[in-house]
């Protein structure tokens, strides 16, 4: 059942409609009303300080235990960025540098980043940068010592969601870039297609616009030089207009 009911709140309204629906299973069946209670516990909201600034929340975040990610990663890894930024940026976990770092966009797929917003002539100093979830989440590689990237689950994503909303409360960005599908389907609904739809902007209730691209490390994983090349521009293109649009916006 929880999962079900997180993967609904990916949808647009789906937030409410979930909410609303718990209340109505809580009151018929008891055994529901448990299963509901325990994934509300398994959360970051435990952890949230009220009203807190960008500071307290990253402090905060440090010690969540809102779900099991945090046992094997070594640090949460917060957003990282200002509080005025107009363009907020969202992938989907830290890697394996950024784990280590404690610093989001800072391993090969930052430097991907950086590129890609300087040829868009986007400031990264001022963008705010984070993931939908807070903690690397990893296995070991069958041979050597090497951890290897696992997408986090529809419960992870859900049970990290109170920082990035608490993140998008403090920013208040005019534009919310998702980087990637994870990022994409948690935010902007699970029928959301980043090969299709990257670069369209789409009704959101996190900013006056929100849009998604790939993700940075989607482009080191492309099989060939030419392909690699290709996503970078569609990269690169993407964040041109968002980079406009906010330009606009801020004028
Ligand atoms: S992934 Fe998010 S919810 Fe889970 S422990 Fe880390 S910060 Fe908390």
């Amino acid at each position: 059942m929880p999962d079900v009911l997180s993967a609904m709140e990916g949808f647009t309204g789906g937030r409410e409609f979930v909410a609303s629906l718990k209340v109505k299973v809580m009151k018929r069946s008891p055994k529901a009303a448990q299963e509901i209670r325990k994934s509300s516990e398994d959360s970051a909201a435990r952890f949230v300080p009220p009203g807190g600034s960008l500071a307290d929340l990253k402090r905060a975040a440090a010690t969540c235990k809102g779900c099991d990610l945090w046992k094997n990663a070594t640090q949460t890894v917060f957003g990282e960025g200002t509080s005025r930024a107009t363009i907020m940026l969202v992938g989907e976990q830290p890697g394996d540098q950024e784990d280590l770092k404690g610093r989001p966009f800072v391993g090969p797929a930052g430097r991907i980043l950086d590129d890609a917003l300087a040829e868009a002539g986007i400031d990264r100093t001022q963008v705010y940068v984070t993931n939908v979830v807070k903690h690397f989440k990893w296995a070991a590689a069958e041979r050597g010592k090497k951890r290897i990237h696992k997408k986090p689950r529809y419960f992870e994503i859900h049970a990290c969601r109170p920082w990035l909303d608490c993140e998008i409360q403090a920013v208040r960005p005019q534009v919310v870039v998702c980087m990637g599908a994870t990022a994409a389907q948690a935010l902007l609904g699970k029928t959301f297609s980043v090969t299709r739809q990257h670069g369209q902007l789409v009704e959101s209730s996190l900013a006056p616009f929100a849009t998604a691209t790939i993700h940075p490390s989607a482009i080191l994983r492309a099989p060939t030089s030419e392909m690699r090349h290709q996503q970078m521009r569609t990269f690169v293109n993407d964040l041109k207009q968002v980079a406009q649009l906010a330009m606009r916006r801020a004028a």
